[in-house]
């Protein structure tokens, strides 16, 4: 018999909807482990001070081999970044890992958050924040890429996420404002946009050029209670270029 759809059952976790589909999903060449990959990754991630629980059993319920070529599953548990055509690629788990324990950092366990996503790419990352929150837009510039990532996620069945084809330098508007918005490309400014989106109590992380430090750092920036931003620069990181429009 078939499995009924997610929605007539929707006092159940969407977590452990994806788990169960991740299980009946398992790609060639990964066979039974994938589990056990996925486990030993996510070891090597809190050995690495990954310490968040939210973002840990995100990690081990979405498959990440699921959303790249066949031809490189094998590699897709390593702490690597991934081609996924276009010249675009996947960030390697530790930078997804720590830029989404940045962005929850503020927000107690189980808050219903609203995020917002820029640079769909795959889809990997937006499938974890999608167990992880009320709501999540995820916006993607390049058309092919958009199709790709709801193919890699319509067998996940994530009712909270919904994907959307455009300029994310523009933000969402009509879903803002955001507790989060995380950004998976990086230009010279942060769009006025995004602050403008972010909620009061809200996080936004993206990469952005620092010409101090010569190159992209991970910048952080808070919308306090009283409506003030607050802004600080972490580690160098390397993301793709942030464009403007759509291909
Ligand atoms: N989170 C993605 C990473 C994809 S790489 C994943 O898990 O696969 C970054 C993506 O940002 C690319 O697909 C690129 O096309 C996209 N991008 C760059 N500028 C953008 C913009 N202005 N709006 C939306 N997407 C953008």
């Amino acid at each position: 018999m078939s499995q009924p759809p997610p929605l007539l059952r929707p006092q159940r976790p969407l977590h452990e909807a994806a788990l169960e589909q991740s299980r009946r999903s398992m790609p060639v060449g990964l066979g039974l482990d994938s589990h056990q990959v996925r486990e030993r990754m996510v070891v090597r991630l809190q050995a690495q001070g990954l310490r968040d629980e939210r973002v840990l059993a995100a990690l081990r319920a979405v498959p990440r081999h699921a959303f790249v070529d066949t031809a490189l599953a094998n590699q897709s548990y390593e702490d690597t970044s991934l081609p996924i055509g276009l010249g675009q690629t996947i960030s390697k788990p530790s930078v997804v890992a720590r830029m989404i324990e940045l962005l929850l950092a503020p927000h107690a366990l189980g808050a219903p958050l609203k995020l917002l996503e820029i640079g769909t790419g795959c889809g990997y990352q937006a499938a974890l924040l999608a167990l992880l929150a009320r709501s999540v837009v995820s916006i993607e510039r390049l058309k092919p890429l958009h199709d790709k990532a709801r193919d890699n996620l319509a067998p996940l069945g994530l009712h909270a996420l919904r994907l959307v084809y455009g300029d994310g330098r523009l933000g969402h508007a009509p879903n803002a404002p955001y507790d989060g918005i995380i950004a998976a490309a990086g230009g010279d400014d942060l769009p006025a946009a995004w602050l403008e989106q972010l909620a009061p109590g809200g996080r936004l992380v993206a990469p952005m050029h620092d010409a101090a430090a010569g190159g992209q750092v991970l910048v952080v920036c808070d919308r306090l209670a009283d409506g003030s931003l607050q802004r600080r620069s972490h580690e160098a990181v390397r993301f793709v270029p942030l464009k403007s429009g759509t291909d």
